[in-house]
């Protein structure tokens, strides 16, 4: 994937680009914990400089739900979406709903629009149940 990116290939990539397939929607901190298992003490600003050299490259995506942190997954290009659960913060994918960028149209909008980016809120199926419960 490195390689299709242009990217030259180094251990430290590899090791991030792995974190973040590995665990969809991850924040920075996690992907360091995850990085530093495969490379032993990478400081903060390597796994930074990494991160942004993914996402510059196309081959990571970050998106950043209100009141998150900002968080990276490595299923790119299909313009899905993300529901967030109000009340524990879990997320997961939810498909384009039209099953094609931009999925929304802007009506009004004299821009030249390629693509919609949609964050869905709601409660989990875990939170859901819990209230059902009480
Ligand atoms: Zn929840
Ligand atoms: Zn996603």
């Amino acid at each position: 994937m490195l390689r299709g990116a242009a990217l030259r290939v180094t251990r430290p990539r590899v090791a991030v680009l792995t974190a973040v397939h590995d665990h969809p929607h991850a924040d920075t901190d996690s992907i360091i914990g995850v990085a530093r298992e495969d490379l032993g003490d990478v400081s903060h600003q390597a796994v930074y400089d990494v991160l942004r050299a993914l996402t510059a490259a196309g081959l990571v995506r970050r998106f950043q739900p209100k009141d998150s942190v900002a968080r990276y997954e490595a299923r790119v290009g299909d313009n899905h979406h993300h529901v967030v659960c109000r009340s524990c913060g879990a997320i997961a994918d939810v498909d384009c709903v039209v099953g094609y960028a931009p999925c929304l149209t802007a009506d009004g909008s004299i821009y030249e629009i390629d693509e919609a980016e949609v964050i869905f809120w709601g409660r989990c199926p875990k939170c859901v149940a819990a209230i059902q419960v009480k």
